[in-house]
């Protein structure tokens, strides 16, 4: 536990953060002010904030980490109330990683997918899972109807499973991982969960690979393009 000074009051943390949500280099971060909520009734703050300088030179921006007071822990052995790291912001999503290929295919993906990640980085587990699964059927129908534009106002309403089914006939592996992807993206839709031993994590991964297989086979059919056998 990292002991923090309130002026009124001495508590602790479970962590810094240690990456910048910022530039997103690892750091070891300056605390800079310390600031708790209003005090509940029974004596203990809620809300911990506090506010940290990146000590990358070239960033030196501030930021703030939001921390909340450990459930069952409101008084330690030692007396000092604990808080857990919750979130920190501003959150900057940096869709430098999303390539080229993809965001000349569905720029909507690309808004959703970084809505979610924001979503994510703030915790909002219930509405993330939800809008990662939105991003999938963005990306998969926008692709699909990039390959056949001929089919474009019947993909737009067809079911996400088939359109996949359909569409992707002759590409197995990304019909293996959009169905997934499919899959646990309606976990996070429905009243009861089918895949218990899977999480959004799992989602976000199948999501990476569709797009890396997206990207591959757009990179080759460019490749086939300029380089014909003489
Ligand atoms: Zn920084």
């Amino acid at each position: 536990m990292i002991p923090v000074d309130l002026g009124s009051a001495h508590v602790g943390i479970d962590k810094d953060p240690d990456t910048c949500p910022i530039c997103k280099h690892k750091i070891v971060p300056n605390a800079v002010y310390n600031h708790a909520n209003a005090r509940h009734p029974k004596g203990f703050f809620q809300r911990l904030y506090r506010v940290y300088e990146c000590p990358n030179e070239e960033c030196s921006e501030l930021y703030i980490a939001y921390y909340d007071l450990q459930t069952g822990r409101r008084a330690s052995t030692s007396g000092i109330n604990s808080y857990e790291l919750k979130f920190v912001e501003p959150t900057c999503v940096d869709s430098s990683v999303i390539p080229q290929e993809i965001i000349d295919i569905s720029s909507q993906y690309v808004r959703i997918k970084i809505q979610a990640e924001e979503a994510e980085q703030r915790s909002l587990s219930e509405v993330s899972g939800i809008a990662y699964r939105k991003a999938l059927e963005f990306l998969v129908k926008d692709y699909a109807i990039h390959c056949a534009p001929e089919k474009e106002k019947e993909i737009k309403v067809k079911a996400l499973s088939k359109v996949i089914k359909t569409q992707f006939k002759d590409s197995p592996r990304i019909v293996a991982a959009a169905e997934r992807a499919a899959w646990l993206g309606n976990d996070e839709t429905h009243y009861i969960r089918k895949w218990t031993n899977h999480d959004i994590q799992d989602l976000k991964r199948l999501l990476s690979i569709v797009e890396h297989l997206i990207t591959t086979e757009e990179q080759l059919k460019q490749y086939e393009k300029e380089l014909q056998p003489s």
